[in-house]
């Protein structure tokens, strides 16, 4: 931590203006070399970059005096033109001054370990600059102020209080035992569970904002998963044909709803006599009904076939039913599923509008950036919180 870092903190290729970021201790007097003079913080000069005594650029220089820095050291902004070869002469120019190169993410972990940032945050960084959709950067940013984090702490402070007034009453029993028994600390901790299973839900939203939600369409073959993939899509990627067995691989394409990125997996249809390849197609069908979160089977005549049948209650809780070819139908069938015709796009709404549905966009609080372990840990905290509820309640 000691060492001075220098990177180009804007991305590689031609722009109109290019950062190079430099952090440390030495960040103040390499200013004054590069720009002539000190720089009083928190200001922008419009400067010359001189190194060696050569002019390299004119730009503008910030320097931000720590700890109100990033990264809480004291930090140095040039800001030149958004040439590969000015900015690499620029880094070359501090490193000659006493700097070395940054490794990937430094700069956010020296504002981690300064306290600049908690982890959470710190995550949010990488999130918000890898976020794939508007929502995705949303959530990303409402972690990075905080919100996360924020939610985090209150919960643990009030857990602290109640826990702190339990171990008294258990150590001096004579006087407060009736408190434990009395139905109010029972609610509050109720109260407390169920918001942590409200923040669990919206890290679980947060999640899939990141990571996406992937769907599998299922069913025999010629029932129309393809052409529900493209009708999504908008665009003919699957090759459509009534000739049984077509789609022999799994195709993978990636859409939105409601801001959610959600990958879409088209597959083998499945049947029993198949040929070799067409097997093997069918093997990786299964193979993804058993990674993606949801799967849709497909079907284009009730009732539903025996095989059918296997393949709903095999994915019981993650499948549901899409009737499509209703064009084809006297009557709109009676089925809790989905009905669609692919082939005019009649239904499309209905079946986003389950997609959100599943994914759970319709909840009201806005989901929050999180990791697989956030997720992971806040599950561990809820099978503890329900045991001790449970002690509570039976009066141990
Ligand atoms: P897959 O084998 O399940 O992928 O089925 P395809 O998407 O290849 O479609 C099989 C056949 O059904 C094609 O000839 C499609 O044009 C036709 N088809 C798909 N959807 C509909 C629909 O909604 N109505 C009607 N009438 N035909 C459809």
């Amino acid at each position: 931590m000691s060492d001075t870092i220098v990177a180009i903190a804007t991305p590689k290729g031609i722009g109109g203006v290019g950062i190079v970021r430099v952090s440390g201790e030495k960040a103040r007097d390499i200013a004054k070399k590069i720009c002539g003079r000190d720089l009083p913080p928190r200001y922008a000069h419009y400067t010359d970059f001189i190194i060696d005594a050569e002019h390299v650029d004119s730009g503008i220089a910030v320097f931000f005096q720590g700890p109100h820095s990033f990264t809480g050291e004291d930090v140095l902004e040039l800001q030149g033109h958004g040439g590969t070869c000015v900015l690499n002469m620029l880094v070359e120019g501090v490193v000659g001054l006493g700097a070395r190169m940054a490794r990937p993410g430094e700069f956010t972990e020296r504002a981690f370990l300064n306290g600049k940032l908690d982890l959470a945050q710190a995550e949010a960084v990488a999130d918000l600059i890898h976020a794939r959709t508007q929502q995705a950067a949303k959530s990303a940013t409402q972690s990075l102020v905080g919100g996360f984090s924020e939610k985090i702490n209150k919960f643990a402070e009030e857990l602290l209080a109640l826990r702190v007034y339990i171990e008294a009453a258990i150590d001096f029993p004579d006087e407060d035992i009736e408190l434990l028994a009395e139905g109010n600390i029972v609610k509050r901790f109720g109260g407390l569970e169920q918001a942590v299973r409200a923040l669990r839900q919206q890290a679980r939203q947060g999640r899939m904002l990141q990571e996406g939600f992937s769907v599998a369409l299922v069913g025999r073959p010629n029932v129309g998963k393809s052409s529900i993939f493209n009708m999504l899509l908008d665009e003919e990627r699957a090759i459509v044909s009534n000739i049984e067995g077509t789609t022999r691989d799994i195709l993978r394409e990636h859409i939105q709803v409601e801001g959610y990125p959600v990958s879409i997996l088209d597959t083998a249809g499945i049947r029993e006599n198949a040929d070799l390849i067409e097997q093997q197609g069918i093997l990786r069908t299964h193979k993804a009904c058993k990674d993606v979160e949801h799967i849709f089977l497909v079907v284009d005549r009730l009732p539903l076939t025996p095989d059918e049948e296997r393949i709903l209650s095999e994915y019981e809780g993650k499948i549901s039913l899409v009737v499509n070819k209703v064009d084809l139908m006297r009557a709109p069938p009676q089925t809790e599923g989905v009905l669609l015709c692919a082939q005019s796009g009649e239904g499309v709404d209905d079946f986003i509008g389950k997609i959100s549905e599943i994914i759970g966009v319709a909840s009201n609080d806005s989901p929050l950036t999180a990791r697989a372990r956030h997720i992971r840990l806040l599950d561990e905290v809820l099978i503890s919180m329900q045991s001790a509820r449970k002690s509570l309640e039976k009066g141990y």
